[in-house]
C-alpha cells in the first residue's frame, strides 16, 4: 500500500504527481506520509499589538478598525487601515486589488487579522493581511494548528497551497487507514514514553493539540536519530570485530629513544592522554580509525610523529597527507629534523616533485627503506605503493573527502591504521553523526606559557593607526601577517586588491628597516615556498597573503594577524587565521578590520571572535549560523539531511538516541533477536534507500 504511486491518490492525478516527483522527490504514498510540515501556525492564539517586538513570523490579532483611508497617487496608491486592540495601534496596508476590501471594512466590527508585521519608519505595519470578522472566524471549524508544508515556487504557482496539502493528506490517511507498523522497539518506546507510530504520524500532519504535536515531533525525531546511530555504531562495532589491524607491540627502538632523548618539550597532559588512546588502539589487533581534534597550536604534529614511531618500531612505514603543498612542505621540514635525529628516512611527495626524486621515492617505498612519506593528494596516486604501510595520517580532514580516506585504506592489506587530524573543532553533535563511525580523541589543552591572542575589531577608517601599531610591534622584533580575502582575479567589485594593497603596505614601511613579502594562491609552489621561507627566516617582517596561509603555517615569532575585510571570512576561517599567531611566548594580536556597515551575521562573527578563543564555542556558533552542511562542505562530504531532526536544537536527543542504540546493540549486535526483527527490516530498507550511507567510508 505504501509503495503505491501518488498519482493514484484521490485528487492528485498524473500532472500533480509529476510535479511532486520533480519538485520534492515524492513518488509514493510513503514519501508523502514522510513529507512533514516544517512549521505550524497556531490559529487559536491572539497577539496583543504591544507584544509585537520582532517581526519574525505571522501573527494573529483581534481588534477594531479606527480609520480607513486611500493614500498616495498613481502607482503608490494604497489603502491603509488603522487597526487597534486595547493595547495599541498598527497600520494595515494593501497596495493592489483592495477595492473589495475597502467595500467590506467598517469601524464597528471586531476583526481577526493575520499576517506578518514588518518594520517601516520605526513602526510596525502588516501588508496584505488576511482579515475576517471575528464572527466568521469563530464559525469556521478548521484545525487551530495549521500545518505549513515546505514547497517550491513552482508548486506554489500550481496551486499547492495549505488547503491543497491538507486535502491531500486527509485523503492519504483515509486511503491508508491508521495502521502503520511500529518501527521502534517496545521497551525503548515505553521507557521514553514515546507516542506510537500511528499517533505520531497522524499528529504530525493533523495536530490535535499542541501537546500531541510536541510528542509526535519528539517521537519522529528520536526515531530518525536512533536509526542513524544504530547504523553508525553497527558499522563501528562491525569494523572492530572484523577488520584486523596490524599489532604494534614494540615501542623500544625509536619511540622510547625519542621520548627519552629528543623530545623538545614536556608533553601536555592532553597529548599524553591521546597518545595512550592511540597506543591502546594500535596494540589491539583491530584497525584504528581515530579522529584527533585539537585546536590550532595544540600540538597535534608531535602526536602524529610519535604515532609514526610506533609503526616504525614494528617494521612498518607511515604516511602523512596534508591538503596543501605549503602545509605538506612544512610538516616535512618539521618531521625531518626529528627523523634525522633518529636516523629515519623521510621524503616529501607533492604534485611538483621532480621525476627523478619521484622515482627514488617509489623505489625506496617499495623496498621498505623509506620510513615516512609526507605529501599532498599525490600520495593517493596509484603508482605510490608501500612495502608495508602500517599507519596513514591525514591532516585537516575536512579538506579531504571520505573517498580519499577510503583510498588510503586500500594502500595495504590489512588496511593501515588511520589517524585523522583536524584543527577545525567539530561540534560534538556533528562529530557524532558525521564521524560517528570514528573514535574521537581530543587535545583540549594548549602547551604551557602561551598567552591567549588578543582579538580586536577596528574599522577600515582607522587603518593608519592600525599600521602604526603594527610598526611598534615590529620595533620589538616581531613579525606580522596581513591577510586579504581574495586574489586580484576576482571580479567581485569591492574586494581589496591584493597587489595594490601590497604596494601600499610596502610604501608604508619604506622608511623603516622592515621588508614586506607576499604569497597567494596563484603563485607557483616553489615561489610560494621561497616567500614563506623568507618570512620564517625573518628576512621579511610583514607577509601580505591570501588564505593560503590559513592552515598549519608555523612561525612562532609572528605575533600580529591583521585580517582585512574580516567580514568576508567565515568563522572557522577567522579562527584558523588567528591560530597562526600566539605560537611564541609574546603577546599576540589578531586585528579584524571591517567596513563600518556590517550585516547582522557578520557582526555576530566578529563579536564571537573578539569574545572567545575557544574553538569549540566558535564551532557551535558557526554551526548555528551556517548549518551543518556548509561546515563540512556539502559537496565533498555528502552530509546527511534529516527529515525532522535538527542537529543544533536536538543535540540532547541525539545523545539519548546514541545511548539507546548502544544499549540495544550491546545485547544484540546483529539484530538477531525476534523482538528486533522489525527494526532490522526497517533499517535495511532505509539503508537501501538512503543517499548517504555509501559515503561514510
Ligand atoms: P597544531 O595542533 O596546530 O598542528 P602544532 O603541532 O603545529 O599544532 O604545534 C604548535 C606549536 O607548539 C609547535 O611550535 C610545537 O612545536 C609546539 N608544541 C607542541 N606541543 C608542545 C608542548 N607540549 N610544549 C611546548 N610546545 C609544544
Ligand atoms: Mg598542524
Amino acid at each position: 500500500m505504501l509503495q503505491t504511486p501518488v498519482k493514484y491518490l484521490q485528487g492528485i492525478g498524473k500532472i500533480r504527481a509529476q510535479l511532486l516527483e520533480k519538485e520534492l522527490g515524492i513518488k509514493t504514498y510513503e514519501d508523502l506520509l514522510n513529507h512533514f510540515p516544517f512549521r505550524y501556525i497556531d490559529r487559536s492564539k491572539f497577539y496583543k499589538i504591544n507584544e509585537i517586538r520582532n517581526a519574525v513570523a505571522d501573527i494573529q490579532l483581534k481588534g477594531k478598525i479606527l480609520h480607513i483611508e486611500e493614500q498616495g497617487e498613481g502607482r503608490k496608491k494604497r489603502l491603509t487601515a488603522l487597526f487597534a486592540d486595547e493595547t495599541g495601534e498598527i497600520e494595515l496596508v494593501w497596495f493592489k486589488n483592495y477595492q473589495w476590501i475597502k467595500g467590506f471594512l467598517n469601524t464597528h466590527t471586531t476583526y481577526v487579522v493575520y499576517g506578518k508585521p514588518t518594520l517601516f519608519n520605526r513602526k510596525f505595519n502588516i501588508a496584505h493581511p488576511e482579515i475576517e470578522s471575528l464572527q466568521d472566524f469563530q464559525k469556521k471549524s478548521f484545525v487551530k494548528l495549521q500545518p505549513v508544508y515546505s514547497s517550491t515556487e513552482i508548486l506554489n504557482k500550481k496551486g499547492f497551497n495549505t488547503r491543497l496539502w491538507t486535502q491531500i493528506m486527509t485523503e492519504l490517511f483515509k486511503e491508508t487507514g491508521l495502521n502503520f507498523k511500529e518501527t521502534l522497539p517496545a521497551d525503548i518506546k515505553n521507557e521514553l514514553k514515546l507516542l506510537d507510530k500511528n499517533q505520531a504520524l497522524f499528529n504530525i500532519h493533523f495536530p490535535q493539540s499542541l501537546d500531541l504535536l510536541h510528542r509526535a515531533q519528539t517521537r519522529l525525531k528520536f526515531e530518525e536519530l536512533f536509526y542513524l546511530q544504530i547504523q553508525l555504531l553497527q558499522k563501528n562495532i562491525y569494523r572492530k570485530k572484523k577488520i584486523k589491524g596490524h599489532v604494534f607491540e614494540q615501542i623500544n627502538r625509536y619511540f622510547n629513544r625519542f621520548y627519552q632523548n629528543f623530545l623538545p618539550f614536556e608533553l601536555t597532559a592532553a597529548q599524553k592522554r591521546v597518545l595512550k588512546e592511540i597506543r591502546r588502539d594500535v596494540k589491539s589487533g583491530i584497525q584504528m580509525n581515530r579522529l584527533l581534534q585539537g585546536d590550532v597550536g595544540s600540538g597535534k604534529t608531535i602526536v602524529a610523529f610519535m604515532t609514526m614511531l610506533m609503526a616504525i618500531d614494528n617494521g612498518f612505514q607511515a604516511s602523512l597527507m596534508a591538503p596543501t603543498e605549503i602545509l605538506a612542505q612544512q610538516h616535512y621540514n618539521g618531521l625531518k629534523k626529528f627523523a634525522e635525529l633518529l636516523g629515519l628516512q623521510i621524503k616529501l611527495l607533492t604534485g611538483s616533485t621532480k621525476k627523478k626524486e619521484r622515482q627514488l621515492i617509489t623505489e625506496t617505498l617499495a623496498d621498505g627503506s623509506l620510513n615516512i612519506l609526507v605529501g599532498t593528494h599525490a600520495l593517493l596516486e596509484d603508482y605510490v605503493r608501500f612495502n608495508r604501510l602500517g599507519l596513514a595520517i591525514i591532516d585537516e580532514q575536512h579538506r579531504f573527502g571520505v573517498k580519499q580516506r577510503a583510498k588510503l585504506w586500500q594502500k595495504n592489506t590489512p588496511p593501515p591504521h588511520i589517524l585523522v587530524m583536524t584543527a577545525t573543532p567539530i561540534p560534538r553533535t556533528l562529530a557524532l553523526t558525521h564521524y560517528g563511525d570514528l573514535d574521537i580523541s581530543i587535545i583540549d589543552e594548549l602547551p604551557p606559557g602561551r598567552k591567549p591572542v588578543k582579538t580586536i575589531h577596528r574599522y577600515r577608517k582607522d587603518k593608519l593607526k592600525v599600521f602604526e601599531f603594527i610598526k611598534k610591534e615590529l620595533d620589538k622584533g616581531r613579525q606580522a601577517y596581513v591577510v586579504f580575502p581574495l586574489i586580484e582575479e576576482s571580479e567581485v567589485l569591492d574586494y581589496q586588491n591584493l597587489t595594490d594593497n601590497y604596494e601600499k603596505i610596502k610604501k608604508f614601511f619604506a622608511d623603516t628597516p622592515y621588508q614586506t613579502g607576499m604569497v597567494h594562491g596563484k603563485m607557483k609552489p616553489d615561489e610560494k615556498e621561497a616567500e614563506m621561507q623568507k618570512f620564517k627566516n625573518n628576512q621579511t617582517q610583514v607577509l601580505v597573503a591570501t588564505t593560503v596561509i590559513e592552515v598549519g603555517v608555523d612561525v612562532p615569532n609572528a605575533s600580529i594577524m591583521l585580517i582585512e575585510s574580516a567580514e568576508r571570512f567565515g568563522l572557522s576561517q577567522l579562527h584558523q587565521l588567528r591560530g597562526r599567531v600566539g605560537r611564541g611566548a609574546d603577546q599576540s594580536f589578531c586585528i579584524l578590520m571591517t567596513d563600518y556597515k556590517l550585516s547582522q551575521e557578520a557582526r555576530i562573527r566578529i563579536d564571537t571572535m573578539t569574545a572567545t578563543n575557544d574553538g569549540f564555542k566558535i564551532a557551535e556558533v558557526d554551526l548555528k549560523l551556517r548549518g551543518p552542511g556548509n561546515i563540512l562542505g556539502t559537496r565533498q562530504s555528502g552530509i546527511m539531511r534529516f527529515r525532522i531532526a535538527d542537529l543544533i536544537k536536538d543535540a540532547p536527543m541525539l545523545r539519548t538516541a546514541r545511548q539507546y542504540a548502544y544499549r540495544l546493540l550491546k545485547n544484540d549486535m546483529y539484530l538477531q533477536k525476534p523482538e528486533n526483527q522489525v527494526l532490522k527490516y526497517f533499517l535495511q530498507k532505509q539503508i537501501k534507500e538512503s543517499q548517504f550511507w555509501n559515503l561514510i567510508g
